[in-house]
């Protein structure tokens, strides 16, 4: 049954209040952000990376960050991921990095965060590595899709890849405007909180233009990551890509660090290419309030564990 649209919406309201932000940045990590964060430095993260690439993982690493309002932050940003890519070329770890416009400095001018981004990707190319430039919230759909646009004249299909979320109106439309460059897309359902006059309300509807968007990126012979936790969907796209013969290596499922790790395992059982997602650093704040939101149920652990303090 699908969550009331009530409590994904008071979870928003709540985590903006100061006093709760300031609570929980306090106590978050005890009381379960440390669930889906693989810790607040890149030591820690390198060691689960290391765990989940002995158990066949392949990964996709976040150094947690958004909304960064000065330039100076970003540049920190840009620079700890130039560590983690030298430290992942040193320890041979099997992942690509993720990351979000607003965290290369998106909201303070578009030009600093095309600076930064291409930045990151002349050494993540030259290493043959990838990038994901993720999708926030919709003020800035436009400018990220422009933002990756502007990479591609630079970088190709294999070197950098963007994201389109299903709840969107406008993602169909999207999908079209991208297939000239062959896209690699990350699909997801979307995690902000959006208005009815941007984004599907009905989580059905959500789901319905997730397979349509899916179904239409591989029929073109481009390149999917189905990010989802949602095995009803995975299943039936299963049967499309089964159906239509598409080759396994045209496509790639991805899932969050902490959510449905048994489903991870079954899907790497099965022979998926099955890549998980994994977050670290200090700024997990808005992260966390994101899974929260999504799976309000979630919020009684948090509840659990300050009872028991
Ligand atoms: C690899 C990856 C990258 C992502 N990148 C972006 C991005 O760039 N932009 C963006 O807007 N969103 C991103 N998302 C988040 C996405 O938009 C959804 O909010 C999130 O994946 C939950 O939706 P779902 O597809 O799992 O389906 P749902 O229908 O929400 O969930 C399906 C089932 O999964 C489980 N589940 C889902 N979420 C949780 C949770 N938080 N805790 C516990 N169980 C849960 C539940 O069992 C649920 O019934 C990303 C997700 C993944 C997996």
């Amino acid at each position: 049954m699908a969550e009331p649209h009530w409590s994904r919406q008071l979870i928003f309201t709540l985590a903006g209040n100061p006093a709760v932000t300031r609570f929980v940045t306090r106590y978050g990590m005890r009381l379960g952000a440390s669930r889906f964060v693989a810790g607040e430095d890149l030591p820690s993260a390198l060691q689960v990376a290391r765990q989940l690439n002995d158990e066949g993982f392949p990964l996709a690493v976040q150094f947690l960050g958004e909304h960064v309002t000065r330039a100076e932050a970003a540049a920190e940003a840009v620079e700890e991921y130039l560590r983690l890519l030298s430290a992942l070329e040193e320890h041979g770890i099997d992942a690509y990095i993720s990351i979000k416009p607003s965290q290369m400095g998106l909201e303070v001018d578009e030009e600093l965060a095309y600076a930064n981004c291409r930045r990151i990707l002349e050494r993540t190319a030259a290493a043959g590595r990838f990038v994901r430039i993720e999708m926030e919230d919709s003020p800035y759909t436009e400018k990220t899709l422009r933002l990756y646009r502007r990479l591609r004249e630079h970088f190709g299909t294999q070197d950098v890849g963007i994201v389109l979320q299903a709840y969107l109106y406008r993602s169909a439309e999207d999908l079209e405007a991208l297939a000239d460059l062959q896209p690699n897309i990350r699909f997801v359902k979307g995690a902000y909180n959006e208005p009815a006059s941007v984004a599907y309300p009905d989580k059905a509807e959500v789901d319905r233009n997730y397979r349509q968007l899916v179904q239409r990126h591989l029929e073109r012979g481009h390149y999917a990551a189905i990010a989802t936790h949602d095995d009803r969907l995975m299943e039936d796209l299963l049967g499309f890509i089964e159906a239509r013969g598409i080759p396994r290596d045209r496509f790639e499922f991805q899932m969050l660090y902490g959510i449905r790790p048994q489903l991870q395992r079954q899907m790497r059982d099965r022979g998926y290419r099955m890549r998980v997602y994994i977050p670290y650093g200090r700024d997990w704040y808005g992260y966390f309030v994101r899974r929260l939101a999504e799976r309000p149920a979630n919020v009684g652990f948090v509840l659990r564990n300050l009872i028991r303090g």
